[in-house]
């Protein structure tokens, strides 16, 4: 038998999230982000949820032949553009758009024989300093794009880095505006938290959203405001089962390094997830975890292949429980109640993308 994790993947809740998203930004287009095997959850996986998307923004070319095997014939863009010049001729053939955001990746248009020419999204560093033109450089790098016979189509994007914060967006896209504002073609602006957070903002609506976390349920300004507050619904669950109990009494101690010590006597369960499945190994007592539906807690370490969780709170109840018992790390028991990704990253000090990111190839994933 194998062992009993499964991860699952929530058809119903990714249509539901990116209808939350279409509600807060009526009028934009929707880019799903799919980067990063679509945050974890394989990009065949989400396919169907997300297939209600107008494109798949995306990071690298095996990813966007991917999408294209699954038949989507809509746009999909790379989010960071080509890395090296014959990338350029897969673009060319997968009919991708793709972001320049660089001189070099200019260079390599100019240099490229193409008969099919590029639709681009020129990308502004208005702030983030990651990719992008600074906005004084912004109009010249335009105007070298939209000499090239190679460049049918030029769109403009930025990206923020305080939509989920006090900060806001307010001072980037003054530098947007400012540097943009009259250069003719569409624009994308918004990742999850300027579209759910600052969705009042006419340049947030206009014209494409990059929606990535949100369409995955997790909250972009998390613990501000939690998942539900945003109408989201958790895309992945991951579950398993207790494969032992154990009874402790006073003084005993849990897990490596010892660091959880029962005060009187306490029954643990034995769950089957460690971190070599990707629950994140700085969890430790305290981070919450449903046992049949029933919130309680970690205490002590998390394992390689197994942690360890307080049983107090069902025997409170009298809810059954021993052997064989759903045991739920995040997303939705099976009596309906949820524990969201994000309360888990929050206990390991991280956020909701890391932890999706990282479930372990060896755990079995089923879509539903
Ligand atoms: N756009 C770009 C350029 C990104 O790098 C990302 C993710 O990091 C996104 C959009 C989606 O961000 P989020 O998942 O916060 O919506």
């Amino acid at each position: 038998m194998p062992r009993p994790i499964t991860a699952t993947i929530h058809t119903a809740a990714l249509h539901n999230n990116l209808a939350r998203v279409r509600q807060s930004v009526p009028d934009a287009k929707v880019w799903a982000v799919v980067k990063a095997n679509a945050y974890g959850h394989g990009i065949e996986r989400v396919f169907e949820g997300l297939r209600g998307a107008d494109g798949f923004a995306l990071l690298d070319l095996a990813e966007a032949e991917r999408v294209r095997h699954l038949g989507w014939r809509g746009p999909i863009l790379l989010l960071e553009g080509v890395f090296e010049p014959r990338d350029l001729e897969l673009c060319s053939r997968l009919g991708l758009w793709h972001a320049v955001h660089c001189d070099e990746q200019i260079d390599m248009l100019a240099a490229h024989k193409t008969q099919v020419p590029h639709r681009v999204f020129l990308k502004m560093n208005s702030g983030m300093n990651r990719l992008g033109f600074a906005p004084e450089r912004y109009r010249a790098a335009w105007a070298r794009l939209n000499a090239l016979p190679q460049v049918d189509e030029i769109s403009f994007m930025t990206h923020f880095s305080d939509a989920d914060g006090p900060r806001g967006i307010a001072h980037q896209m003054a530098a947007f505006n400012a540097a943009a504002q009259d250069l003719p073609g569409e624009r994308s602006l918004s990742n999850s938290a300027a579209t759910l957070r600052h969705a009042q903002d006419a340049g947030v609506r206009a014209d494409w959203v990059r929606a990535g976390i949100v369409v995955y349920g997790s909250a972009p300004d998390f613990p501000e405001h939690n998942a539900s507050h945003w109408g989201l619904q958790p895309t992945m669950t991951l579950s398993t089962r207790l494969i032992a109990t154990q009874q402790l009494q006073a003084g005993d101690t849990v897990g490596y390094g010892s660091r959880f010590t029962a005060d009187g006597p306490l029954t643990i369960g034995i769950a089957a997830c460690g971190y070599a499945d990707g629950y994140p190994r700085h969890c430790d007592t305290g981070t919450p975890v449903l046992v049949n539906g029933v919130r309680t807690r970690l205490v002590g370490r998390v394992s390689m292949d197994m942690v360890t969780v307080d049983l107090t709170p069902l025997q409170q109840a009298g809810v059954d429980v021993g052997f064989g018992s759903e045991v739920t790390l995040w997303g939705r028991a099976s009596n309906g109640v949820a524990l969201s990704i994000d309360e888990v990253a929050q206990a390991a000090g991280t956020v909701g993308y890391e932890l999706m990111c990282a479930l372990a190839q060896r755990v079995p994933v089923v879509v539903d």
